[in-house]
């Protein structure tokens, strides 16, 4: 059985850094580690912008950008190997970065970038990466491949957020990917890119690279996908407004989900979706803490506490449609929802009354369109500056009086809406965005700070 481990790139912005990742693939050797990395630091920002002014016909910011690219690679490369850098490596960087020149001159001639040009330029990002650090793990005297990721992550040709095919991926992973793998050694290889059948490079979409280690892991059975960035996992609530949040030791997929959507940040669901569907448990580390408190999400949740975290998101506006004459008739939510629909606007929650409908929606959310569609037939009130703030577990359903301890928490602060969301795994409370803060802070300190979740090491 293999492992992947997945490096975003604030795990790889130093030398310093990139001998941590280093120590980390030796300790997993036993698990025939295949490492999934990302550009390192900020680099594929820099390739966007290379390519953006290159576009322009801004010749001197392109080379600028790109001398960039090529200057933090070499600084790594000096970092790690002092005057010794091996040949192959310095040929190989120096390589892909005049590519990497070529083709921004070529888009800076044309005046033109196409998606699919964009993606062959920021591809340079993980290909110098895992070029680097594959040279570093062999000069570490482990056994190591750079591998293309190329030649198994097939994908459409939607270039820029490219689709990939799972079936074609699996087949090609166990031809190509497979008979590499075995413990005591190393596979590295690139997160985020990917090839059509043609063979053209694609990119997954900003950050791809846990979608990449997910769909690697999922792909050749992997026991564990570890997402290895610069935080101990997913915080029970945001630990800049609660000194006290912790890692939460135990998430289920749906309880990370509801999280994400509701302001936690950390790591997308849906790009690991890939390994919860095989039942592969994924795990978010911190790579300067690797002995620190982490993060597993599974299918289902095993820590049998009644909540995972708290998350929150602001500002949202508060919409409340009240009309004595139609809210009792069938086809007015249809017709409610209708108007929402049309004009685009997103609805988070919705809570009814006998006589009135509120909904939350999105700051953005074209109100004026909205209310003069509404106001012949409903009166309209608009509250903006609201925040949604979700106390999520899998467990609420299950846990009597959960609800009751929310509410007294709160305490004074003014609740304007609840909505318990259809899965009940989330309860939702809307209040001032002055509030938001506070209350968070109070949920938190009733319902979270008690007991400490199970299995997660009191500091
Ligand atoms: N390097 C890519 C990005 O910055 C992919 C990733 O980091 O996940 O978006
Ligand atoms: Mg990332």
């Amino acid at each position: 059985m293999t492992k992947i481990l997945k490096f975003g790139g604030s795990s790889l912005a130093s030398a310093e850094l990139l001998r941590q990742v280093a120590a980390l693939v030796r300790a997993a050797l036993p698990d025939a580690p295949i490492v999934v990395l990302s550009a390192s630091g900020k680099t594929t920002d820099a390739l966007h912008a290379a390519a953006r002014a290159a576009e322009r016909g801004d010749v001197a910011v392109a080379r600028e950008r790109a001398s960039e690219v090529r200057t933090h690679h070499a600084e790594l490369a000096r970092g790690l190997f002092g005057d010794s850098m091996p040949p192959e490596l310095a040929a190989e960087l120096d390589l892909e970065c005049t590519a990497l020149e070529r083709r921004l001159d070529g888009v800076a001639l044309l005046r033109e970038l196409s998606p699919r040009s964009l993606d062959a330029i920021v591809s340079a990002g993980e290909l110098l990466s895992t070029r680097l650090f594959a040279a570093w793990l062999a000069r570490e005297e482990l056994d190591c491949e750079w591998f293309d990721a190329r030649r198994v992550l097939r994908t459409d040709a939607r270039f820029g957020s490219a689709e990939p095919d799972v079936a074609r991926i699996r087949e090609l992973c166990e031809r190509e990917l497979g008979p590499r793998v075995r413990p005591g050694r190393a596979i590295v290889t690139q997160g985020y890119i990917g090839s059509t059948a043609a063979g053209v490079t694609t990119t997954l979409g900003r950050g791809g690279s846990d979608w990449s280690a997910a769909l690697l892991g999922a792909a050749v059975g992997a026991s564990e996908v570890q997402i290895w960035t610069d935080v101990e996992g997913v915080y029970s609530a945001d630990p800049r407004v609660v000194p006290a949040a912790h890692p939460i030791a135990e998430l289920s997929f749906a309880e990370a989900a509801e999280l994400a959507a509701f302001g936690a940040k950390v790591l997308h669901p849906a790009t690991i979706q890939p390994a919860i569907e095989r039942r592969i448990p994924v795990t978010v580390r911190h790579t300067a803490r690797p002995n620190g408190r982490f993060t597993t999400i599974r299918a289902e949740a095993a820590s049998g506490r009644p909540l995972a975290g708290l998350a929150s998101r602001s500002p949202v506006t508060l919409l409340t449609v009240t009309s004595t004459r139609m809210l009792a008739q069938a086809g007015f939510l249809a017709r409610l929802f209708e108007v929402f629909g049309r004009h685009g606007a997103s609805v988070d929650l919705v809570a009814t009354a006998e006589v009135s409908v509120s909904s939350t929606l999105e700051p953005d959310a074209p109100l004026d369109a909205i209310r003069a569609e509404l106001e012949p037939f409903a009166r309209v009130d608009v509250v903006p500056d609201r925040a949604i703030v979700a106390v999520v577990g899998e467990r609420l359903k299950l846990t009597p009086g959960t609800a009751a301890r929310v509410l007294a928490a709160a305490g004074e602060v003014h609740i304007e809406l609840i909505s318990m969301g259809a899965n009940e795994i989330n309860l939702s409370l809307v209040v001032g965005r002055e509030d938001e803060h506070e209350l968070v802070r109070r949920l938190h300190a009733a319902l979270l700070e008690t007991d400490r979740p199970t299995g997660s090491p009191a500091r």
